[in-house]
């Protein structure tokens, strides 16, 4: 039993209909006109397949086949359908459509699992004018609670209350959102790598098991603005030349490691002009890596550098740590039954962790949760150019098509039989 690619191609490229802009690209936020287009249609073909549709508070699109019910709750495989300003057809829309191409073969060929097979589609999972990401899945779990959202507007001043109610949703349902939890079994979420380390070794897929922590400290660097041709070289407290040192540090450290990237995306110089040297500069660090112990290292390290540089420049440096997200552990039992599954398949395919945070890094906080990558074409992402080859998006759904049945055979209770 395979998956159909041209049906599910096609799935692709009519969905990608829906906020198709002048660039090539999607632009398709969630609570968006594009969006309310797109919702809709996913609805109706997922009636036409016979699926029984629930919308949760947070306006999740869930979609359950039925099994044999010889054992309780349900197999979830999913992502999102809402996409970044000017994004690509791939990111999100590929996890729900293989999902549904998943639940149609399973169908044609009239097999009933013993679990209840689902499919989500979660709510804002990308960044959105609600300054919220991976909204629906935060919403499920009960890391979002209507409490926290109740006053919560765009920038046009627009309630997001309001806006969950368009689309079936609403605060006032977020309690049942907590009844759901112990009906999902398990969690599988497919997503294109947004990188390059399945391309860098020719393998067209891989099984996540963790997801990265987070680390942000603002960090401000103060020296001593003067006039820039009065004060000579050797009087000079410049913030900027020392902040230079201090993120090429963050560079040089991570290179030299491999398992740990950092980066500085966001400075602000002041004050900023071309007559007068810097006299302070504010950056914000990131660290991002699979363990807390890799990430306080890296941070330690780091800083012990940028006190040499703060003596030596005599500068004052100060740091605020604003986000320290540990990295999630995915199921290792759900884990081992898709590598297994792959191996016993022959198909190539690694284990690694993900560098960015999905909705499945939040859905391991009530079930048994992974993800699976499928191999991006130059890493592209967020972006029109973001592609997968067919032959890779085959491969990795017949694994999931596979892992699927497996793992309906070996849960049992809250238990998997590796
Ligand atoms: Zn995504």
């Amino acid at each position: 039993m395979n998956i159909t690619l041209s049906r599910l191609l096609q799935d692709i490229e009519r969905y990608s209909e829906y906020g198709k802009n002048e660039h090539g690209g999607v632009t398709r936020p969630s609570f968006s006109y594009e969006d309310h287009q797109v919702r809709r249609l996913f609805i109706d073909e997922l009636k036409e397949m016979g699926l029984q549709i629930t919308i949760d508070g947070a306006a999740n699109i869930w979609g359950k086949y039925k099994g044999t019910g010889k054992k309780k709750g349900s197999i979830v495989i999913g992502s999102h359908l809402d996409s970044v300003p000017n994004g690509g057809n791939y990111d999100g829309p590929l996890g729900v459509l293989m999902a549904k191409e998943i639940i149609q073969t399973i169908k044609d060929h009239n097999i009933l699992l013993d679990h209840d097979i689902e499919i989500v589609s979660f709510t804002a999972e990308e960044s959105n004018d609600f300054n919220l990401s991976t909204f629906g899945s935060r919403c499920f779990v009960g890391r979002l609670t209507s409490g926290m959202l109740e006053n919560i507007r765009d920038s046009k001043g627009v309630l997001l209350s309001e806006e969950l109610k368009k689309v079936g949703g609403g605060l006032d349902k977020f309690p049942e959102m907590k009844n759901m939890h112990n009906d999902k079994k398990a969690f599988i979420e497919l997503h294109i790598e947004q990188g390059q380390r399945l391309e860098n070794t020719n393998i067209p897929m891989a099984v996540i098991n963790s997801v990265v922590g987070t680390y942000r400290s603002f960090v401000s660097v103060k020296g001593d603005p003067n006039h820039s041709g009065t004060t000579m070289m050797v009087n000079r407290r410049d913030a900027l030349t020392a902040a230079s040192e201090m993120i090429l540090e963050v560079e040089r450290y991570c290179k030299s490691k491999g398992n740990v990237v950092g980066t500085v995306g966001k400075i602000n110089v002041i004050p900023n002009a071309a007559n007068i040297i810097p006299g302070q500069v504010d950056f914000i660090l990131e660290i991002r890596a699979e363990s807390e112990e890799i990430i306080h290292e890296a941070v330690d390290s780091i800083q012990g550098v940028w006190n040499e540089v703060s003596c030596r420049r005599k500068v004052k440096v100060n740091q605020e740590v604003f986000l320290d997200q540990k990295p999630v552990i995915l199921d290792q039992d759900m884990v081992s039954v898709l590598e297994n599954t792959a191996r016993e398949m022959n198909e190539p395919c690694l284990t690694l962790p993900s560098m960015a945070v999905h909705d499945a890094a939040h859905m391991a906080s009530i079930t048994k949760s992974v993800m699976v990558f499928v191999k991006s074409i130059g890493g592209k992402s967020h972006c029109p150019e973001e592609f997968s080859e067919p032959d890779d998006i085959e491969k990795v759904g017949n694994l999931i098509l596979q892992g699927v049945i497996q793992l309906d055979r070996k849960i049992s209770g809250k238990e998997i039989s590796v």
